[in-house]
């Protein structure tokens, strides 16, 4: 391989991995714009919850929410919004931010336009359906993303979101260790991805989610932190 081959080859491999890492990193924007956090200068933190609705932990949570006037965004499965409509009517009839977090929470990295666009409208109109209201809102399953999503999300309208850190309290590490990760994230603008549904089982068991709420709410307020709504975030960005 003589000099330029290699250099061009070098070169390939590294737009590869640039695209790779766009496709994979939740907040890169490469393929997009995102806003992965709110202001640093200010007393705002950003709850967020994905994989619902689901009717055991969203339903204690918008409890849990409601007692304490806090707001938080949900970025729905449109497939599970559609097992439980009456769940997602909560939800915005609690005044929270809704998302579209696609129809089937496939991985949308490697998908085609055709397939693309059936994940997010068909959400959209789920989540239309059973709440009411059209989400303006969008988070890709995983944070992947291609030129594709970006394309049918700005078509669609939505601003697309990303979070900071990570709690995986999808593994269940119990309520007192996903409360702690969570307080390790409080810093202001922190945008915090919990989940209060299970993406492949809409009955899965976000309980330990639920139950690390009202300490984490505790954090918040003890840090001279309040919880901010992620549609004000894109009025700041537009
Ligand atoms: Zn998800």
């Amino acid at each position: 391989m003589n000099a330029i081959a290699a250099w061009t080859a070098a070169g390939v491999a590294g737009a590869a991995a640039l695209a790779l890492r766009g496709a994979l990193d939740p907040n890169s924007g490469l393929f997009g714009p995102v806003i992965s956090r709110g202001p640093r200068h200010g007393d705002q933190v950003f709850l967020t919850f994905d994989d619902g609705p689901n009717p055991g932990a969203t339903a204690r949570i918008l409890e849990i929410l409601g007692e304490r006037e806090a707001h938080a965004a949900f970025f729905m499965v449109g497939r599970h919004a559609q097992i439980f409509p009456d769940v997602a009517q909560r939800v915005a009839a609690a005044g929270h931010d809704l998302g579209n977090h696609t129809y089937g929470h496939r991985k949308l990295l490697l998908m085609g336009p055709d397939s693309v666009r059936r994940e997010l409208v068909e959400a959209h109109r789920s989540i239309q359906e059973t709440a009411g209201v059209s989400p303006k809102l969008f988070r890709a399953p995983h944070g992947y993303r291609n030129p594709f999503v970006a394309r049918e999300a700005r078509r669609l309208g939505y601003t697309t979101f990303g979070w900071v850190g990570s709690v995986f309290d999808t593994a269940r590490p119990g309520p007192r260790e996903i409360r702690r990760r969570v307080a390790k994230l409080l810093k202001p603008g922190a945008i915090i991805l919990l989940h209060d549904g299970d993406a492949y089982d809409p009955r899965g068991d976000r309980s330990q989610t639920a139950a690390a709420l009202p300490g984490i709410l505790d954090d918040v307020r003890d840090r001279g932190l309040r919880l901010g709504r992620l549609t004000d975030l894109v009025l700041l960005s537009t």
